[in-house]
């Protein structure tokens, strides 16, 4: 990646972490708890579905900037998909961010703005602050009731 990239990607995260998209809750919408243990980052994801897709989603919590920024850019990145392109865009990050090189889609050509999550896999102690709002808003999905744990 080059270093002007690389500055590029970094302006985006922090542009996150310090404005949070979709920062509030939604009234009788489904939630979900996660919680990263090994940061102390804590996320509660909500999201309204209209039948088959997802219409609203948001967040609050308390977290890292990686953690805060990957949940603002979450809740815009799902809002208008169905369940199962949530789902799936969740596993693509999730390539992105572990940096599995089997795995088609690694190095976020079709991840849109996500893509600027791709030199978190260069820092494995922030991979979980990355996918710790994915798997909270897929538990969401789930209605999952026990709180999500990345540990
Ligand atoms: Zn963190």
């Amino acid at each position: 990646m080059s270093s002007e990239l690389r500055e590029l990607y970094q302006e985006v995260i922090l542009d996150h972490s310090k404005k949070p998209r979709n920062l509030r809750e939604i009234a009788g919408g489904r939630k979900a708890d996660g919680m990263n243990p090994l940061c102390g980052d804590r996320a509660t994801v909500y999201l309204e579905l209209d039948g088959d897709v997802v219409k609203d989603a948001s967040f609050v919590g308390k977290g890292c900037s990686i953690s805060t920024a990957s949940a603002s850019m979450m809740t815009e990145a799902v809002k208008g998909r169905t369940r199962a392109e949530a789902e799936a865009l969740f596993e693509r990050f999730h390539d992105l961010v572990t940096g599995d090189p089997s795995k088609p889609g690694t190095g976020g050509a079709d991840l849109g703005k996500l893509a600027v999550f791709s030199g978190v896999c260069e820092f494995p102690v922030r991979v979980k602050c990355a996918a710790l709002p994915w798997h909270t808003m897929k538990a969401a999905l789930e209605n999952a009731p026990e709180p999500v744990s990345t540990e």
